[in-house]
C-alpha cells in the first residue's frame, strides 16, 4: 500500500515558543519529516520566534540538534541542511512591543499565515492582541493553540473570549495531539466506512467500552505542573473525552469539521453525572527503591490524582445502558494506550455450557504499535470434539502498511499540515472545550468539597486495586495494560 503525499500551499509558519520543549521535541521535528516525505512546498517558511536573543544561525543550530535528538527519521545530512534553509528566527516579547515589526517584516504576501501559541496559555491574550495591532495576522490567518485550555470551564471561556476578541472560531485550531494519531483517524474510516460494526455499534450488541490511556512516566521533572492539575483535567477532559466522542458520536452526515464536531458535541452533553461510588483516584506512592508522587510533586500532603478510573453513561438511544469505563494513570505497569469495545455474549451457546461464554472484542491500538485487534471465536483445531478457542484477528498498520509504514505522520505533523490546508475537522471546537469542562468541573469540585483523598498504589502496578473493585462489582474485569 503506497501512501500519497500531497503537498501543500506555500506558508510561513510562526512558532512562538520556538525554543521551548514542545518546539523542540515535537514541532519541529514533525515539520522536517514533512519536509523529507515532500509534502512541505519549497516556498515553505518556518520563523521561530521566542524572548531569547538569538540570531537566524544560532536558532538553526538549535533546530538542528532537537531534529537529531528527537527523530527527524533517517534523512541524509543534505536534506537537513536543505530545511534549515527554510528555518528562521525572530525575538519577541509577547509581553512587550521589541521584535513585532521585524517579524512582521519576515512574513510575505500570498501564502498561508499561520501562528502556533506553544507558549504558556497566559500568553495566548498578549500574542493575539500583537499579531493584530501589529497588522500581522488577518481575517485569513490561522492560529494554533496547544492544552492545557483552561484549568474549569470559567477560565476555558475566559480563554476562547479573549481568543474571539481577535479571531474567528474558523481561524482557531486548538489542538489535542490524540486527534492526529493514524488508528484514531482509522477509528472513523472503520466506523464509518465499512457495513460491518456500524449496525452492531449499539447498546443492544455492546456490553461495554474501556478506554485506557496508561504511561509508565510519573511526574517528575514537571511536578510543579501537574500537581496543579492531576490526572482529571490533564488527560480526561481532553484525550479520554475526545476518544469518548469519536466512539460514541453518531455518523456524521459528512466528514467535514462542523458535521463531526456537532456529533462529538451532543455526546459530550449526553454524559450523565458521574456518580462519586464510580470514580476512583488514585495516588501513586513511595516503596524501597523510588519516591512515590508527593516527593516528585515537593508536597507531603498532596491530594492530586496520578490515576483516575471511571464508568460513564452516555444517556442517548444509542447507549442507554452500555457502561464506557475510562481509566488513565501515571508510573503504571506499561505505556499503552487502547479502546476497547467489548461485545455481548451470543444469546444462546449451541455449544453447551462447557464451551464456556466467548465475548467478541474490538482493540483499537493508540501506542505502542497503532492498529486494531478483533477477538474472534473459533474451534480449537485438531480431533476431540468441538471444543472453542478465541483467535485474533490481527492487523497492524505497521504491517499492513509495509515499507510505507515509515511515512506515515506522527500526530503532530499530521495536525500543523491540516491547519495549512485549512482542515478543522480534527481540532477541538471552543464549544466542545466548554461542554466537557462543564461535565469536568463538578467531578473535581466534588472530591474538593468531600475531602477526597486518593488511594495510593504501587508504581509499575495496575492502580490502585479499587479499581479493579469497581468492575468487578459490575461483574466485568479490565483489560491487562500490556504494552
Ligand atoms: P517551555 O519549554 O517552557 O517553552 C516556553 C517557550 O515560550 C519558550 O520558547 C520561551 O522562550 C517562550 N516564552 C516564554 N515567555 C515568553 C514571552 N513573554 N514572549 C515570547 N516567548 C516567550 O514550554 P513547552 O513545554 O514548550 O510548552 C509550551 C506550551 O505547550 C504550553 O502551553 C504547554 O502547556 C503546552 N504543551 C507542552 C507539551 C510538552 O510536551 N512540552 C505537551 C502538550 C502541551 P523564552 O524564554 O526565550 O522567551
Amino acid at each position: 500500500m503506497v501512501s500519497r503525499v500531497i503537498p501543500v500551499d506555500p506558508f510561513d509558519l510562526v512558532i512562538f515558543g520556538g525554543t521551548g520543549d514542545l518546539a523542540r521535541r515535537k514541532i519541529l521535528p514533525g515539520l522536517f519529516r514533512r519536509f523529507c516525505s515532500g509534502q512541505m512546498p519549497e516556498e515553505a517558511q518556518i520563523i521561530g520566534a521566542a524572548r531569547s536573543e538569538m540570531d537566524d544561525a544560532g536558532f538553526r543550530d538549535m533546530v538542528r540538534e532537537a531534529v537529531v535528538e528527537f527523530g527527524g527519521g533517517q534523512a541524509a545530512e543534505e536534506m537537513l541542511e536543505q530545511f534549515l534553509e527554510r528555518v528562521s528566527y525572530e525575538a519577541v516579547d509577547a509581553k512587550g512591543s521589541g521584535g513585532w515589526e521585524a517579524l512582521k517584516g519576515r512574513l510575505r504576501a500570498g501564502r498561508v499565515r499561520a501562528f502556533y501559541f506553544s507558549v504558556a496559555p497566559a500568553l495566548f491574550g498578549d500574542i493575539a492582541e500583537r499579531l493584530r495591532s501589529f497588522g500581522l495576522a488577518d481575517d485569513d490567518s490561522r492560529v494554533v493553540v496547544e492544552k492545557p485550555f483552561g484549568k474549569d470551564l470559567e477560565s476555558a471561556r475566559a480563554l476562547n473570549a479573549t481568543l474571539a476578541r481577535h479571531f474567528d472560531e474558523t481561524q482557531i485550531y486548538r489542538i489535542d495531539h490524540y486527534l492526529g494519531k493514524e488508528t484514531v483517524q482509522n477509528l472513523m474510516a472503520v466506523r464509518f466506512g465499512n457495513m460491518l460494526f456500524e449496525p452492531l455499534w449499539n447498546a443492544q450488541y455492546v456490553d461495554h467500552i474501556q478506554i485506557t490511556v496508561a504511561e509508565t512516566v510519573d511526574v517528575s521533572g514537571r511536578g510543579g505542573y501537574y500537581d496543579t492539575s492531576g490526572a482529571m483535567r490533564d488527560m480526561v477532559q481532553n484525550h479520554l473525552m475526545q476518544l469518548l466522542c469519536l466512539i460514541a458520536m453518531e455518523p456524521p452526515a459528512r466528514f467535514e469539521p462542523d458535521a463531526v464536531r456537532d456529533e462529538k458535541l451532543k455526546v459530550i452533553r449526553a454524559l450523565d453525572p458521574v456518580d462519586w461510588h464510580h470514580i476512583v483516584r488514585g495516588q501513586y506512592a513511595a516503596d524501597d527503591n523510588q519516591p512515590g508522587y508527593r516527593a516528585h510533586v515537593g508536597d507531603p500532603r498532596s491530594t492530586t490524582e496520578s490515576f483516575v478510573a471511571m464508568k460513564v453513561n452516555v444517556s442517548n438511544w444509542r447507549w442507554a445502558g452500555t457502561p464506557f469505563y475510562l481509566r488513565t494513570g501515571k508510573a503504571l505497569k506499561a505505556r499503552s494506550s487502547e479502546i476497547a469495545v467489548i461485545f455481548k455474549d451470543a444469546p444462546h451457546s449451541i455449544f453447551g455450557p462447557e464451551a464456556g461464554k466467548h465475548a467478541n472484542v474490538l482493540a483499537i491500538r493508540l501506542q505502542p504499535n497503532e492498529g486494531m485487534t478483533l477477538k474472534v471465536t473459533i474451534k480449537e483445531p485438531g480431533p476431540g470434539g468441538m471444543r472453542l478457542v478465541d483467535v485474533p484477528l490481527d492487523m497492524s498498520f505497521a504491517e499492513a502498511l509495509g515499507p510505507d509504514a515509515e511515512e506515515v505522520p506522527d500526530a503532530y505533523e499530521r495536525l500543523i499540515m491540516d491547519v495549512i490546508r485549512g482542515n478543522q475537522t480534527l481540532f477541538m471546537r471552543g464549544d466542545e472545550v466548554e461542554a466537557a469542562w462543564a461535565w469536568t468541573d463538578p467531578i473535581i469540585e466534588g472530591w474538593q468539597q468531600r475531602g477526597d483523598v486518593p488511594k495510593p498504589y504501587e508504581a509499575g502496578s495496575n492502580g490502585p486495586e479499587d479499581a479493579a473493585m469497581m468492575l468487578h462489582r459490575q461483574g466485568r474485569k479490565w483489560r491487562e495494560i500490556k504494552a
